[in-house]
């Protein structure tokens, strides 16, 4: 195998090592790095004992320095590998020290981005410079992939920042820093012009010609403290509250994993011994189902929908060529239509902002100027760069201002007849060529597309609600929709730097559509008699982002009337039986009966003040809905300090109640009601792609990140210790033949959840199979 390290050294004895890997576009943690490593650290150690090297300067020949962990190997990790790993990474990890301990100047110079394992690489390094070059990212995302910073990443950050500063912004958020914001977080000691790189670690080199890491100086002391000074002492109970806050209870082990690996490794004198605790971790992480199901979503599938995995091919299996984007229409100037506009002229086109009467249409761009007021004060843009912006918005009540966009998008009222009538207007204005998109949430596009001309070039464009902030858009091809239009649209999105998913025709799409069987999932625990307080901590435990319930009062109840009265008319026109728990009937009482929509009418489920904050769920949930009837045994227990403290109720005492089922039950009801939809949504070729449920379910309607998505959570199913198996089964992991991971696993726990709670858990076909 070739050494992927370049050695060069100059007059002066400074070696420069430079990483190219030979058979891949970046540098990665694979085995090609960690052979060279070894054999060069050797190299080094003999240069350095012989007087020939005198200082180490490590670079790259990439485009970036260092791309990180070697996702593809890492996402297939067992227990059964753990042992392997431990020694292989330790082996990695003993290099760098040998590097770092040499006695002669260490310095990293970042050609570009060094991200994970690449800035873990960096740390070792006693000097890291960086050369400004645009878009360069800095920093320990691991967390955000479901592991930890496994090569030195957790115990050198803690060791140059302190716990407080190591945890909080860098290793548990595992943000990605600007090379200026690394700097200013510590991360990184300079930032230099591209071309000086070089030259500026020679002449830190000059200028230390003794350096060495701090942390083996003697005299050293961790800023901020050990966890055993008591100065640090006494913040070190609130770490793992800050941990669960920021977790909200999902069955999340990272953060938990990151903050003892911190800790402990803090206790600990000697690095050598901090980075085997650190490893002993994340071998625990890489080997476990989460950080498989967050790869497979946040690395590979991510790669799959921005790689441009579900852009159609022409019929002769070539490409469609690539559209750019220069003037948008936006019709429709409220809400949707002000956020798509503001996306779309950040992106550099110019947008006619078009709505009936002035006022609107120039309230619609007003939400720029506010969002742009907010990031000039933030000093994310410049005076100048601002007012282009907002200059290329053009608010308008006329159509023939749309003459000359090469995409339109309507997103005036959710109503049919409307959107045909303002359709007809819009392709008398517009080119031939220009695409036709509607973000309807709701409406079937091969319905609307009967009220357009050009359907081929017709296409359902759902944004999410804030657009500035929902990375997602869902693509939706209607039955005449052309393929060529799918691939204007992926470039459109593309353009705006939104990620898209494709689906086909159906009511309410995917994402609508799956997203209501989480909350009617909700709405019949609360008619069934559980307590709210307890639904929403289920919702929380589950690991969604927001509960069920307070998401169901920001969607607003008139809606959700609406959408159960549009869908079960169309069940009974396909002769499908209706079962819906009761759930209109609660939907119908909450509007009619109490006048209790949601939060825009300060009234909901939850109660809400005077600017809108819930100040605790409706009293009259219990008193006059007579929820809480049933107990839910663990509940007490397992939400206490988390769940029902916030949840704003307090919850009730549970003597003399019905005994309920557990939480783990709520808790899979609701992911087992959207990941069994999802597969319908497969079957039925509304999905088609795994990528599409995965990140739609995560970026457009909340399903849980740890599951790595609605498709994932069912591939890689593990079932949870506290849903206890059913009386003398024993579990394939225990040696039994009780099937309880993956989709077998899967499948049985869906089977008990039918029995128990209805057929609508009754695993499809597909999965049988
Ligand atoms: P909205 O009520 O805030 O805005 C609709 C705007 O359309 C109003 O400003 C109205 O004056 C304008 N309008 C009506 N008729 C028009 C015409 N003939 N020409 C030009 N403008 C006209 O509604 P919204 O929340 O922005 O939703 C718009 C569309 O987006 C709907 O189809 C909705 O289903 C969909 N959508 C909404 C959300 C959401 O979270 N609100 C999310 C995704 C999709």
């Amino acid at each position: 195998m070739s050494n992927m390290f370049t050695w060069e050294t100059d007059a002066d004895g400074i070696l420069t090592l430079t990483m190219d890997d030979p058979n891949a576009p970046v540098n990665t943690m694979n085995t090609t790095f960690q052979e060279a490593l070894t054999e060069t650290t050797k190299k080094v150690q003999d240069a350095v004992a012989a007087g020939e090297v005198k200082a180490i300067i490590l670079t790259s020949a990439k485009k970036t320095f260092f791309a990180g962990g070697d996702i593809k190997s890492m996402i297939k990790a067992t227990p059964a590998d753990a042992a392997e790993l431990t020694r292989t990474i330790d082996g990695m990890k003993a290099n760098l020290r040998t590097l770092e301990t040499l006695g002669v100047p260490f310095v990293a110079a970042m050609n570009g981005t060094a991200l994970g394992g690449g800035l873990e690489v960096a740390l070792a390094a006693h000097h890291r410079i960086a050369a400004d070059t645009k878009g360069a990212k800095f920093g320990l995302p691991e967390v955000t992939l479901g592991l930890l910073p496994g090569g030195g990443g957790i115990t050198r950050t803690v060791r140059m920042l302190g716990l407080q500063d190591a945890l909080m912004k860098v290793l548990t958020t595992g943000r990605q820093f600007s090379a200026e914001a690394a700097q200013e977080a510590g991360l990184i000691d300079e930032v230099v012009p591209a071309d000086q790189l070089l030259d500026a670690a020679r002449a830190w080199i000059a200028s230390e010609p003794e350096a060495s890491q701090p942390w083996d100086r003697k005299g050293y002391r961790m800023p901020g403290g050990t966890p055993s000074t008591p100065a640090l002492a006494q913040f070190l109970p609130s770490f793992p509250a800050n941990v669960t806050k920021q977790i909200k209870g999902a069955p999340m082990p990272a953060p938990k994993a990151i903050l003892k690996a911190a800790v402990e490794g803090a206790q600990l004198k000697r690095v050598e011994d901090a980075t085997a605790v650190e490893t002993r971790y994340f071998v625990d992480l890489v080997t476990g189902p989460t950080a498989k199901n967050m790869m497979q979503a946040f690395f590979f599938d991510l790669q799959f929908i921005n790689g441009g995995g579900s852009r159609p091919k022409q019929e002769d299996g070539s490409d469609f060529e690539r559209t750019q984007f220069k003037k948008l229409g936006m019709v429709g100037a409220g809400m949707m239509g002000a956020g798509i506009a503001y996306v779309a002229a950040k992106a550099g086109m110019e947008v006619v902002l078009k709505d009936i009467k002035m006022e609107a249409a120039e309230k619609g761009k007003s939400y720029s100027e506010g969002l742009e007021a907010k990031a000039l004060k933030r000093g994310k843009t410049t005076e100048e760069k601002s007012k282009a912006l907002l200059d290329r918005i053009k608010p308008s009540v006329d159509y023939s201002d749309l003459a000359d966009c090469d995409i339109v998008i309507e997103a005036v009222f959710e109503n049919t007849e409307l959107k045909h009538k303002v359709w007809a207007e819009i392709e008398a204005a517009v080119p031939e060529t220009c695409v036709l998109g509607s973000n309807t949430s709701t409406l079937p596009i091969t319905g609307l597309a009967e009220g357009v001309k050009r359907a081929g070039d017709f296409i359902g464009i759902h944004f999410f609600s804030p657009v500035d902030k929902m990375p997602l858009v869902e693509l939706i091809s209607g039955e005449k929709t052309d393929k060529a239009t799918l691939a204007k649209a992926l470039d459109f999105t593309a353009q705006i730097r939104k990620t898209p998913i494709v689906v086909n025709d159906s009511r309410g799409f995917y994402t609508s559509r799956v997203i209501g069987f989480f909350l009617n999932e909700a709405m019949r625990m609360l008619v069934e008699g559980i307590d709210p307080a307890v639904i929403e901590a289920a919702g929380r435990q589950a690991g969604y982002p927001a509960p069920p319930l307070q998401l169901q009062d920001e969607l607003n109840l008139k809606l959700a009337r609406k959408i159960g009265a549009e869908t079960k008319a169309a069940q009974e026109a396909a002769g499908e039986s209706v079962d819906d728990g009761g759930v209109t009937g609660l939907v119908d009482k909450m509007l009619d009966e109490y006048d209790r929509p949601g939060k825009l009418e300060g009234k909901g489920f939850y109660e809400y003040d005077e600017n809108g904050r819930r100040t605790g769920l409706w009293r009259g949930l219990w008193d006059q809905l007579g929820a809480g009837t049933v107990a839910v045994p663990d509940a007490e227990t397992t939400t206490s300090g988390s769940g029902l403290a916030t949840a704003g109720s307090g919850g009730r005492p549970q003597q003399g109640k019905q005994e309920g089922p557990k939480l783990i039950d709520l808790i899979e009801r609701m992911l087992f009601a959207e990941a069994l939809e999802t597969q319908k949504c497969l079957d039925e070729g509304v999905l088609t792609s795994d990528a599409d449920a995965n990140i739609g379910s995560i970026m457009g309607i909340g399903f849980p990140a740890w599951t790595g998505g609605t498709r994932q959570y069912i591939k890689n199913y593990a079932r949870p210790a506290e849903a206890e198996l059913p009386e003398g089964k024993v579990a394939d992991t225990d040696g039994g033949d009780y099937p309880t991971t993956g989709v077998a696993g899967f499948v049985v726990r869906a089977e008990e959840l039918a029995a128990k709670y209805g057929e609508r858990f009754t695993p499809v076909d597909s999965l049988r199979n």
